[in-house]
């Protein structure tokens, strides 16, 4: 039940190839973000999955039926949009009931199914509300209270919350996490917001280009990003990425790298030379002070946004520009000499793929 299994889709408009060969197994039950830049294919995909697009190639399977030619209606798939669908001429009980009362089921079980989804989102209140009533919050739980009512094996929702004020949308996303906890729906949610990718998902599917780059966990995909794209996608502030041809021969920045170049003991990392290498480092990993310390690079802090709980440091080392972090009480000011020890490297090939991690 709910398993999701898409097979090297592919799709073309006209000259743009939006989707590559895709292949993504959800498993029951399971809440799967596909996240990328914009453009990357997101929306293609789910509209694939939904039925309202056909694909050029592939096939996709859910539970142990081939849906690839079946048309919408025939699939047990249930959508939320970003601009949420909802009809405002219509009561907010009157929406939900719309897509039962299409597939005509009888109106005890319609009743029932409507009681349901508005408890479980808790817009019981609002049933006799007209839908042009409600607030921006209000109608994204009607859109999904709709959608669940129709008790789908599977729940696309793209960009759902996109539309709603910062405060309400960080509420909504934890409300919407704990509600589908609950029904062991498998969930498949298009984003382009990274913070939302990683408290909502399971498992994210990382896009670009039209393909999937990596598909994992967001505590992996943060640490072990797969290529350099990815570690620069994810993360705030992103990955520092330094190409290091154009550094080698400057043996002040050198030195702290080759430390941790000879320190790594992963035998794949010994097959390249440091020149060819790309080095991944986070902010966070590269504490900085201004007191000199042993492989520490000596830099200027450019800019320094104070956060709150700790500074934002951006700094330059060779060409490439370097974000670090440092204690509020560093004394570190724009113009001040900082000591920066990186640690915890990611190394990527030539490629930008990555080698090892440490
Ligand atoms: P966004 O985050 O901006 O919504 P996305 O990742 O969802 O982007 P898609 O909407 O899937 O990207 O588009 C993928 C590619 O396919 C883009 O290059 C887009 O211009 C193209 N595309 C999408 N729909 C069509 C269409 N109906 N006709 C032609 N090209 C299309």
């Amino acid at each position: 039940m709910g398993q999701i299994k898409i097979s090297n889709v592919q799709k073309t408009f006209g000259d743009t190839q939006a989707l590559k060969s895709i292949s993504l197994h959800v498993e029951p039950g399971e809440f799967t973000v596909l996240l990328g830049p914009s453009g990357c294919g997101k929306t293609t995909l789910l509209r694939i999955v939904a039925g309202l697009e056909f694909m050029t190639a592939g096939q996709i399977i859910l539970g142990d039926k081939d849906i690839s030619d079946l048309p919408i209606q025939k699939r047990n798939i249930a959508m939320v949009f970003q601009n949420y669908a909802i009809f405002p001429h219509m009561t907010v009980y009157e929406n939900i009931a719309f897509g039962l009362k299409m597939k005509k089921f009888s109106q005890d079980i319609i009743s029932r199914r409507v009681d349901e989804a508005m408890e479980l989102m808790h817009i019981e209140q609002l049933s006799k509300r007209l839908s042009s009533q409600l607030s921006g919050g209000q109608r994204q739980r009607v859109a999904v209270a709709r959608a669940l009512a129709m008790k789908p094996e599977v729940l696309l929702m793209d960009e759902p919350l996109s539309n709603l004020d910062a405060l309400l949308r960080l509420e909504m996303r934890a409300e919407l996490k704990s509600l589908l906890d609950g029904t062991n729906t498998t969930t498949l949610y298009v984003t382009h917001d990274q913070t939302e990718a990683m408290s909502l998902a399971d498992r994210i599917a990382i896009m670009y280009q039209g393909e999937i780059v990596q598909y994992a966990q967001a505590s992996e995909i943060y640490h072990e990003p797969a290529s350099t794209f990815v570690g620069s996608f994810i993360g705030n502030p992103p990955m520092n990425i330094l190409p290091l041809a154009a550094m080698v021969n400057d043996t002040n920045i050198v030195k702290p790298i080759a430390a941790l170049f000879k320190k790594s003991k992963d035998s794949r990392l010994k097959k390249h030379d440091l020149a060819s290498l790309t080095l991944g480092l986070r902010a966070e990993d590269m504490p900085s002070t201004n007191k000199p310390a042993i492989n520490s690079w000596k830099l200027k802090a450019m800019v320094v946004e104070p956060l709150g709980s700790h500074l934002h440091i951006t700094t330059k080392i060779g060409n490439s520009l370097l974000r670090v972090i440092a204690e509020n009480d560093s004394k570190i000011k724009s113009g001040s000499d900082i000591f920066v020890c990186p640690s915890s490297p990611r190394w990527f090939d030539k490629q930008g793929q990555l080698i090892s991690c440490g």
